[in-house]
């Protein structure tokens, strides 16, 4: 789960870190009294969406008077804003941070994720802040510094020492990055999170370490026991059509091209996938209807499949192991009625009850394309996505 920057400023705060003043606003009338509150003489106006790279696309702006906060407000208040995190069609912005304005001297990178390889949160920290850190990595990987940091010990002083060192910043504003190091392991540790970026994290004209950006994602497994975590999930940003499978505790995410799949198993679904761009085919979607599933649940799944404008083709590939095919045919022909199915279909079944799955799909009267293998579904649904039916 994604989280604003205002809220990971909050969670920073609480465990020590030191973030600008900033209120997070709804309007710009709002925009307007948090700059007032806050007083100036610098504000900065900054969109909050689940995606990074804000400033490049527009959404982060410097005003220099109230007047500028509340132009600035109203540019940025509503804009379809699009970055390299969003895709081409932008992410909507609803809400804004309005905070006070930082003296940047140098701006780094920090960020904490858990590696798999040695099983420990990974701190990592560049002098390259305030860029694709992804960037970094590619043209000056030796700028990256890393470590694994001991669960049982946590960051030691010595560590947080020697890698704020190692990214320029001065002895006299050690012990200040220390804190916030520590701090930010901290709330990483204590949130169940999965990534904590800061970036850019600042130096100031003064010596002060600042957090001037805060991206958080979290386990989504841990949630059940991360209630304040949870409070801060924001639908608006998240697709609709995941929202929506997510109540019927199907693993849906929308993809870019115009073949819906509906598989089960997730192994299965990523091979469906790989198999009809193998034939030159795009998928829309990939969802994993799980291993028990009804056919209530399948026919949410293709209720929320159809609602894609751009869909041209559907692919149900089902192994019938626990999942029964009659079970899923069912649920094929429930749906399909319900939503008086326009797109062509093709039905591949192999397994449990699968005779008899087979047998409801024809008797259903419904126009479905019959397919044996991967392959031959594969190319079936291609050709019908293309129109070649
Ligand atoms: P994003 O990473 O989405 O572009 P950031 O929060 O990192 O958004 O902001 C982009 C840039 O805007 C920062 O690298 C920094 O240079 C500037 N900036 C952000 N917040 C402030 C602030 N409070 N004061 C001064 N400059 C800021
Ligand atoms: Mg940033």
């Amino acid at each position: 789960m994604k989280i604003h920057e205002y809220q990971g400023k909050e969670i920073l705060r609480k465990f020590g870190v030191t973030v600008p003043r900033g209120i997070p606003c709804m309007s710009v009338e709002e925009a307007v009294k948090a700059a007032e509150e806050l007083g100036g003489p610098v504000w900065v106006v900054k969109a909050q969406i689940h995606a990074g790279g804000r400033g490049k696309g527009g959404g982060v702006k410097v005003a220099k008077s109230l007047e500028q906060v509340k132009e600035y407000a109203e540019q940025i208040m509503g804009m379809q804003l699009v970055t390299h995190q969003t895709g081409p069609e932008g992410q909507k912005v609803r809400r804004l941070l309005i905070e006070e304005g930082a003296d940047i001297k140098k701006e780094l990178y920090v960020s904490m994720v858990t590696d798999r390889v040695t099983q420990k949160v990974v701190l990592m920290a560049s002098s390259e802040g305030g860029m694709d850190i992804e960037e970094v990595a590619h043209s000056n990987p030796e700028k990256i510094h890393s470590i694994a940091i001991d669960p049982s010990v946590g960051l030691t002083d010595a560590e947080a020492d020697d890698i704020s060192t190692k990214i320029g910043i001065p002895a006299e504003s050690l012990a200040e990055a220390r804190q916030n190091l520590k701090g930010l392991y901290q709330a990483y540790w204590e949130t169940d999170s999965s990534l904590a970026e800061i970036n850019p994290l600042i130096l100031t004209g003064s010596g002060k370490v600042i957090a001037l950006d805060a991206k958080f994602n979290f386990d989504a497994n841990a949630l059940f026991r991360q209630p304040d975590i949870l409070a801060y999930r924001d639908l608006d940003e998240e697709d609709p059509a995941e929202v929506e499978a997510s109540k019927f505790d199907l693993a849906y995410i929308s993809l870019d091209g115009n073949i819906g799949c509906l598989v089960n198993g997730a192994g299965l679904a990523m091979a469906t996938m790989d198999t009809i761009k193998l034939f030159g085919g795009e998928p829309a979607n990939f969802l994993d209807v799980g291993g028990g599933a009804t056919a209530e649940k399948v026919t949410e799944a293709f209720k929320i499949m159809l609602k894609n404008p751009g869909l041209k083709a559907i692919l149900v590939n089902i192994f019938g192991g626990i999942m029964r095919c009659d079970v899923i045919a069912e649920g094929v022909i429930t749906a399909s009625k319900a939503v008086s199915l326009k797109v062509p279909l093709v039905v591949r079944m192999k397994g449990t009850n699968e005779d008899l799955g087979k047998k409801m799909l024809a008797d259903s009267g419904l126009p479905i394309i019959a397919a044996d293998t991967m392959e031959d579904a594969a190319k079936a649904v291609v050709a019908a996505a293309a129109g070649n039916a």
